[in-house]
């Protein structure tokens, strides 16, 4: 997102005017900046509050004479469309827009500027209406962490500065209580939206997430991102760490093991078990496995698997590693999935809306994996999923598989889990940790001012 930065602007363009507000603003941001990492800090202003915040201290600070205080006018470019063009629908006059264009031409060819691409203005209107408006500012972002600002100064001259925000890769410990939906919580606390889905899958083997996650648990995530000095997330990395209501999940990658996998705190896989149901949340039990009332039949009839009652659509997840065996329509089953999985069990999905798209027989497919919709097809009377699980052609009761068998680390990837391990807990200890670095966007420095 492109944004005016008022923290140098305004100073130099009318210092003696920088009122109260502005000078908050300033405090505020910069104190933002400062801040050091650390567990259940008091949470970051928004990005809606930096806006105002922004918005504010540039209006009363850079209005020039006879103008009206300029407003903050957001500019896609159109296909077809050249940037000079892009920036005339502002409303300057077209010497201006030249001008603007030729002064931007000193530090990039501002032909590679695509259609799509977004920049900000700050536009002055002239009091009373008469003459045209005015450009004060101009941003542009080149690059995840540099941008490109034109502005007007005091003798109306553009100037243009090249800003590169310093970026830091931070491994930052959250720590809080549930409030609401754990994922939510953690989103709202800063947690970009990968890890929150990534935790949340760990946690579904552990916890039925709907019922047995509740408001004040505790938790604490330790993930890797990529921040810029104004506190944008530039970068999602790995989850290190997940801990909710005392289960820990640890990541780690054995050697010779294709991808990181995650372990308890005594090294124990989850990955090989079964995740304790194949929705992950947004379901009830409506009927258990075992003797029942056939709700169309009216009779007594052996019910061959458990049924969760979800929304129509609600995606169905593959329990544990596995190849698809079947994945077609089957009379009262409706449209029919069935997984086998390599500890010789297989599962069977009934009633789908519909598949995951491209899945079909022999396809492998991994634990967690979306593999088909909830529906309400074949022999149903509304929107559930009928889940069977098979062992040697007999369909047993899911509710008594064992969903925390795992393999456990054993020699050198033991030794070397527990090195990875006292390493995240020292970070835990500390709070976080930090390792700045500047990235090069390849700008062209030559006749940049500032
Ligand atoms: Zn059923």
């Amino acid at each position: 997102m492109a944004q005016f930065d008022p923290r140098r602007q305004p100073m130099r363009l009318a210092p003696h005017c920088l009122t109260a507000a502005a000078a908050l603003s300033v405090a505020l941001l910069s104190g933002r900046v400062t801040e050091p990492v650390r567990a259940q800090e008091a949470p970051p202003l928004t990005e809606a509050q930096i806006d105002q915040l922004e918005q504010r201290a540039l209006n009363v600070a850079s209005a020039p004479v006879g103008m009206q205080a300029p407003e903050t006018i957001p500019v896609q470019i159109r296909r077809g469309e050249t940037f000079e063009q892009a920036v005339r629908r502002t409303g300057i006059a077209p010497a201006e827009a030249s001008a603007v264009t030729a002064t931007l031409s000193n530090a990039m060819d501002v032909t590679t500027i695509r259609p799509g691409q977004r920049f900000e203005t700050a536009i002055s209107q002239p009091r009373g209406g008469r003459g045209d408006a005015r450009l004060i500012g101009l941003t542009l972002r080149t690059g995840p962490a540099s941008q490109l600002t034109v502005s007007r100064s005091f003798d109306g001259a553009l100037r243009l500065r090249a800003l590169e925000e310093k970026v830091t890769h931070e491994t930052v410990v959250l720590s809080g209580k549930v409030e609401g939906s754990l994922s939510r919580t953690v989103r709202r606390e800063g947690a970009p939206a990968e890890i929150a889905r990534v935790a949340g899958r760990l946690f579904s083997h552990k916890f039925d997430m709907d019922r047995e996650v509740h408001a004040n648990d505790q938790f604490t995530y330790v993930f890797d991102r990529t921040v810029t000095e104004n506190g944008r997330t530039i970068g999602s990395g790995d989850l290190l760490y997940a801990q909710l209501k005392g289960v820990t999940f640890y990541r780690f990658q054995p050697a010779g093991a294709r991808e990181a996998q995650y372990f308890d705190s005594t090294g124990k896989n989850t990955r090989s078990a079964f995740m304790r149901t194949p929705l992950e949340r947004g379901f009830r039990v409506s009927s258990t496995f075992g003797f029942r009332r056939h709700p169309i039949a009216g009779y007594r009839k052996m019910h061959q698997g458990i049924d969760f009652a979800a929304g129509l659509g609600t995606p169905v997840l593959a329990p544990s590693d596995g190849v698809v065996v079947e994945a077609r329509r089957w009379g009262g089953y409706g449209n029919w999935l069935r997984i086998r999985h390599p500890n010789g069990l297989e599962t069977g999905y009934g009633h789908l809306s519909r598949y995951a798209s491209g899945l079909r027989a022999g396809q492998r497919v991994s634990q967690g994996q979306v593999v088909a919709y909830v529906g309400s097809t074949g022999a149903s009377t509304g929107p559930h999923l009928h889940y069977e699980i098979w062992r040697g052609g007999q369909r047993i009761n899911p509710a008594g598989v064992k969903t925390q068998e795992g393999t456990e680390l054993a020699g050198a990837d033991l030794a070397a889990f527990r090195a990875e391990k006292a390493r995240i807990d020292r970070i835990i200890a500390a709070g976080g940790e930090r390792r700045p670095q500047v990235m090069h966007a390849g700008l062209r420095p030559a006749q940049v001012e500032g």
